[in-house]
């Protein structure tokens, strides 16, 4: 069976690259061996749209939207964006550590952003994702297992459960449990 989703030199080929300047290098020695999953959307409770992709370049015009007039100073990123229909963006390379975590600690080893690859959901925390959603999602953490071996199976978490208190995203809508199933079944699809 071939996989749905391959990997070149740390980017995704199937997904569409609007690479970011929101990123640096990972400490020496520093692989990838977390996943965060998050959400975003722009304005909030809006889904399409240009802004998510401006955000994440430094683009955002801040009166194109009173809530942008707060956070178009920010300089964040994502490594990748799955959007309400299923597309797959990535900004920065994997191997590159990009901006999404910020103050966060995982199992007593804080600053995620220096291990980890961080996947935005378009979404809220109250609103289902889409079918479309799940099924990339799978797909993109069984490539992203494969690629980074130091990845361990219970290395998958939100981003509320590493910055509590300050962060709350992806929210009680992400069906954890479906995801694991999702992952799964696409392991016994590849064996
Ligand atoms: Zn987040």
């Amino acid at each position: 069976m071939t996989a749905v989703l391959t990997m070149r030199e740390h980017w995704v080929e199937q997904a569409r690259k609007v690479p970011s300047p929101n990123f640096g290098e990972r400490p020496a020695g520093a692989g990838v061996s977390l996943l965060v999953i998050h959400n975003i959307s722009l304005p909030p409770g809006e889904f399409g749209g240009p802004y998510i992709d401006a955000f994440f370049c430094n683009r955002l015009e801040p009166s194109d939207h009173p809530y942008f007039e707060e956070i178009a100073g920010m300089q964040v990123s994502s490594h990748f964006l799955i959007r309400r229909d299923g597309e797959l963006v990535q900004y920065v390379a994997c191997d590159k550590r990009a901006w999404h975590a910020g103050r966060s600690c995982w199992r007593d080893q804080e600053e995620c952003n220096d291990f980890s690859v961080g996947i935005e959901l378009e979404g809220t925390d109250h609103e289902a994702y889409t079918d479309a959603q799940y099924a990339v999602l799978v797909d993109l953490v069984t490539l992203l297992r494969a690629e980074y071996p130091e990845i361990a199976e219970d290395a998958l978490t939100g981003h509320a459960d590493i910055a509590p208190g300050r962060k709350t995203d992806p929210g009680e809508a992400f069906d954890w449990a479906r995801l694991q199933h999702g992952l799964a079944n696409a392991g016994e699809d590849l064996a």
